[in-house]
């Protein structure tokens, strides 16, 4: 179900604009608008869900396709190596409240992140 309010059902659904390299019936793949990497992809889930535990909860399949949508997507644009990323809850970072993962690639990262 979409929510009015929000800007990532905005995208999914076309009314706002977005650079989107992959739509599937259940996942949408967009670039980031503030990359922090030379390729910065968000990887949503068409319905809204406030956060990925909550995407988890009500819909755990959906969880493994958005990785395996994920990993196609890095796969086809060469990257060996790649970063995922999952923020829950403002304090962790989150800052749009619809489901996400980053893909991050096209550089090096060290461990634990900056
Ligand atoms: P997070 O901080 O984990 O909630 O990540 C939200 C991400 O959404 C940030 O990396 C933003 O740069 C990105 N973002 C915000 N607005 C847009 C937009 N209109 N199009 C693409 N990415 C966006």
């Amino acid at each position: 179900m979409k929510d009015e309010s929000c800007l990532f059902c905005k995208i999914v659904s076309g009314d706002i604009p977005a650079s989107i390299v992959r739509k599937t019936d259940r996942v949408t793949v967009f670039k980031d608008i503030a990359p922090e990497a030379p390729i910065h992809l968000l990887v949503i889930p068409n319905q809204h869900f406030a956060n990925m535990a909550e995407v988890s909860a009500n819909e755990p399949a959906l969880v493994g396709e958005m990785i395996s949508v994920a990993d196609q997507v890095a796969t086809e644009l060469g990257l060996s190596s790649y970063r995922t990323n999952i923020n829950t809850g403002a304090g962790a970072g989150q800052s749009v409240f619809h489901a996400h993962l980053h893909l991050l690639g096209g550089r090096a990262f060290g461990w634990p992140p900056g």
